[in-house]
């Protein structure tokens, strides 16, 4: 009966590299997947043309600015359009809605998909910052959530390729029978360059991701392999796990999406070829699986699948991912934003490639850590520390 049933999904970010696969899953879905919100804070000629096609009960022009500059003629008449940032929250938990699949880039995406959660709403979740910054609040709301109703389907699905990986290894054995948690990395463009050489890394070395195709913000996370320490925190509160449980192997292939290893030593992988459409497919459609445009891995060929162990010493955001999975608190949220801010400020050729890490910890260290933040004690060191990124270049 549940393959019948059609879902309606608002895509936050519709216009971004997840934005675009979603909507290229949706639009296979033969009817299935319907989507009753699109959103975008920039780029929204886009906006309009995905409008144009999929015919949304709302469009979220999250910026009001950019929103107020654009032209909204040929409009669908079905679709009303909604300005600001507050709009993204209404329009993420309105009645029109069963799933979102939260893909706006950054810290910006976390109040949207808490809407999503608060009310009720299943959430396909590729904004990863939204554990890394808010971890320990999302999990005591679906803590909270499970106790009023145990039986309740699971309503945090992830999109993030390692933590689909990891979601679908886990249904072979109970949660006690968990031993560890492998998290795969591709390593990145960097991934043989000695310390020497990543200090002279240029904007466009650095965009030029070996195997995925992505954002800009992501993809030079994964060329400092702070897109893996975000991974770690993401991880340590989706499955509320503790961070030495959790393992980062680099396999630069990235057919395997991650691993999980049960106390028997058994250890259960996911595959698939290196299409994001996959893991968005199986967060929209779960528990059920059917036919996607998700690429296949072609079984005529050689595959050479090789695993490494992580270097902490060339990429150092690792012990900084672990260290801050460790501490919870405010110290993810604090990460995250230094990040974000010191990302930008290299794609503006204002800071050095190697200076992006040494740059977060020193942040991280001079914050006002608390154990049981509010979210608004996180948006308030989410701004500090982006105005201590900004000191540190202009220093
Ligand atoms: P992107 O930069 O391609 O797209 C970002 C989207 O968010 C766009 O639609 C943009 O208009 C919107 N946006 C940007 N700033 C905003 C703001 N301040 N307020 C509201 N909306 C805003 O990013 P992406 O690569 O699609 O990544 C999206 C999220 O998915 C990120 O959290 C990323 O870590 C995660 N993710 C991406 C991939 C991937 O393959 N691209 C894989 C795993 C996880
Ligand atoms: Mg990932």
């Amino acid at each position: 009966a549940v393959a019948d049933t059609s879902r309606r999904i608002a895509v936050l970010g519709s216009t971004g590299s997840i934005g675009r696969n979603t909507i290229e899953v949706i639009r296979a879905s033969k009817g299935r997947l319907r989507a009753t919100v699109l959103s975008a804070h920039s780029r929204l000629d886009l906006l309009i043309e995905q409008a144009r096609e999929l015919k949304p009960r709302y469009l979220v022009a999250s910026d009001e600015q950019t929103a107020a500059e654009q032209s909204w003629k040929g409009l669908p008449k079905e679709t009303e359009l909604l300005v600001g940032r507050k709009a993204l929250e209404q329009a993420a938990g309105c009645d029109d809605v069963d799933v979102v699949l939260a893909a706006i880039v950054g810290s910006a995406g976390v109040r949207s998909t808490l809407a999503a959660l608060k009310t009720g709403k299943t959430v396909a979740l590729a904004n990863k910052e939204t554990l890394v910054t808010a971890g320990p609040i999302v999990r005591k709301l679906l803590d909270d959530q499970r106790k009023k109703n145990p039986a309740a389907p699971e309503r945090l699905l992830p999109v993030d390729s390692e933590h689909s990986a990891v979601f679908q290894s886990l249904a072979c054995g109970r949660r006690d029978e968990v031993e560890r948690i492998v998290l795969t990395a591709s390593g990145g463009p960097f991934r043989t360059w000695a310390r020497e050489q990543l200090a002279q890394v240029t904007v466009d070395e650095a965009l030029a991701h070996p195997t995925w195709e992505m954002g800009p913000k992501i993809t030079i996370d994964s060329a400092t392999m702070m897109n893996k320490a975000l991974e770690v925190i993401e991880a340590r509160w989706l499955f509320d796990i503790p961070p030495d449980r959790i393992k980062v192997m680099i396999h630069p292939q990235s057919v395997i999406h991650s691993m999980v290893e049960f106390v028997d030593g058994s250890v259960v992988a996911q595959l698939g070829p290196p299409d994001m459409k996959l893991p968005i497919q199986h967060a929209l459609e779960y528990p059920r699986r059917l036919p996607g445009p998700a690429e296949r891995l072609d079984w005529t060929r050689n595959h050479e699948l090789r695993f490494e162990p992580a270097d902490f010493d060339r990429f150092p955001a690792l012990s900084l991912g672990f260290e801050c999975a460790e501490q919870g608190g405010t110290s993810g949220a604090v990460l995250n934003a230094a990040n974000e801010a010191a990302v930008q400020s290299f794609l503006e050729g204002d800071l050095h490639f190697t200076e992006i890490v040494p740059a977060c910890r020193s942040i991280l260290e001079a914050h006002d850590f608390d154990a049981n933040p509010t979210l608004e004690r996180l948006e308030e060191l989410d701004l500090w520390a982006r105005e201590e990124i900004h000191s540190w270049v202009c220093a």
